[in-house]
């Protein structure tokens, strides 16, 4: 039987809290689960520093035995504390017993790859068409993957705007709220998911002529940067580009997923036509930074969407302000340039994301989730990230509605 969020929020909800005497851990404090393929995540009610690896190593525990029972391995297990005002204080990652069938796990910074059983590194150009893979994914969907919800693309009018650096914050984002979600590196001709992501010694490996997206810092991501030299520069001619985007797109195992976030080169080029034909995408996010000079680029990049039919599901605006040592902000490119822009076009403005330089530090050294904990990089950095995954949310919702993929529901409770 496969797991699902409600059989392991049950299997979890019988730990108790070691040492504590009094009722059994409640189900109540477990805030959420999140379930991607083998990968679990739960986010609890911090229960205090003395007990919170313990607790971890229970719900390992737990998790372990409900997984062998159901004969369904657990590639890997997060546990996040938080505490009252949902911030997240601590991080566990407990090893769970690898049932006799499962791949093992480990409990580093970065998560294994997925698909562990197959390693080995294989050029693009060795994947198959993989057609009996295919043929056990799940049903086609409205993005044109199977098992595939959303596709976003995360474009800029020009390079070094941040556009990369959204796109990975949006995806772990997205993922943080409890979505299933890839990312893939479109921007082919200058790959940064390998740094952002820190996938440095991690290889890639396929299966069953299909590659195996890495899993990593909740996220499952695939980048062109693991399949040539890094060091390498990339000289692409329009059809390679076409063909290179198209096998990472469509030959990788994606399994399940509500959103696949994809990097595109910055400008208006053949990788985003490539993608208008190979894809149905939930809409395009442009990144852009207040100054003039970027506005203008973004518009076009804007237009270029338009003209390929993609709907655009808003503006970001990334470096917007800049908080000094002294605590005042300083708006360095002019903060609100982007969102008069948006305006402009008639597009919706998802939020703006400050200079923050352990943003910058934990791109560099690939960790993304520290951005999101408030006593590493700050309050506000963490609220912007999350309240432009909420809007992305929302906008994505409006545009499937708009497609007739998606109906409203409503909900009287
Ligand atoms: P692009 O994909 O548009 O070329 P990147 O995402 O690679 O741009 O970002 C360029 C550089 O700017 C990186 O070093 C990144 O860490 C840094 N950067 C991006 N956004 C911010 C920000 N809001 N605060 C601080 N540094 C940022």
């Amino acid at each position: 039987m496969p797991l699902t969020k409600d059989s392991i929020r049950a299997a979890l909800s019988r730990v108790s809290i070691p040492g504590r005497e009094g009722p059994r851990f409640q189900g109540e404090l477990i805030e959420w689960v999140a379930l991607c393929e083998a990968y679990v995540s739960v986010r609890v009610n911090d229960p205090g520093v003395p007990v919170r690896e313990p607790l971890a190593r229970g719900l390992a525990e737990a998790l372990a035995a409900h997984s062998h029972a159901e004969q369904t391995p657990v590639q890997s297990f997060i546990v996040e504390f938080v505490d009252r005002a949902g911030t997240v204080v601590h991080t566990a990652r407990p090893r769970v017993d690898a049932a006799p069938t499962s791949a093992p796990t480990t409990g580093g910074t970065t998560q294994p790859r997925a698909g562990t059983d197959q390693g080995g590194h294989r050029p693009i150009g060795g994947l198959g068409a993989a057609p009996a893979s295919r043929a056990q994914q799940p049903q086609d969907t409205a993005s044109g993957l199977p098992g595939v919800k959303s596709v976003i693309a995360v474009g800029a009018g020009k390079g070094g705007v941040g556009k990369s650096t959204i796109a990975v914050n949006l995806a772990v984002s997205l993922a943080r709220r409890g979505h299933a979600v890839g990312i893939l590196d479109g921007d082919i001709y200058g790959p940064s998911l390998p740094t952002l992501l820190g996938l440095g010694a991690l290889e890639q490996a396929t299966l069953a002529g299909m590659l195996q997206p890495f899993y990593v810092h909740g996220v499952k991501a695939i980048t062109i940067g693991k399949l040539v030299d890094a060091e390498k520069p990339l000289i692409w001619r329009g059809p390679m580009a076409h063909g290179a985007f198209k096998q990472l797109a469509e030959q990788t195992n994606w399994g399940e997923l509500d959103y696949l976030i994809i990097d595109l080169p910055p400008g208006t080029g053949d990788v985003s036509l490539t993608l208008a034909q190979t894809l149905r995408l939930s809409g395009a996010v442009v990144v852009c930074t207040p100054q003039k000079v970027a506005q203008d680029d973004a518009v076009r990049a804007a237009r270029m969407f338009q003209q390929l039919g993609i709907d655009v599901l808003g503006v970001v605006e990334n470096m917007s302000w800049f908080i000094g040592d002294d605590g005042k902000e300083y708006d360095i490119f002019g903060r609100g340039g982007a969102q008069v822009m948006a305006q402009r076009l008639g597009l919706p403005f998802l939020g703006a994301v400050p200079i923050n330089m352990a943003l910058r530090a934990n791109s560099d050294k690939g960790e993304p989730l520290k951005n999101f904990d408030a006593h590493l990089a700050g309050p506000v950095l963490a609220g912007a990230l999350e309240s432009l995954a909420t809007r992305v949310e929302q906008e994505v919702a409006i545009a499937e509605m708009r497609r007739g993929a998606r109906t409203p529901t409503l909900t009287v409770s």
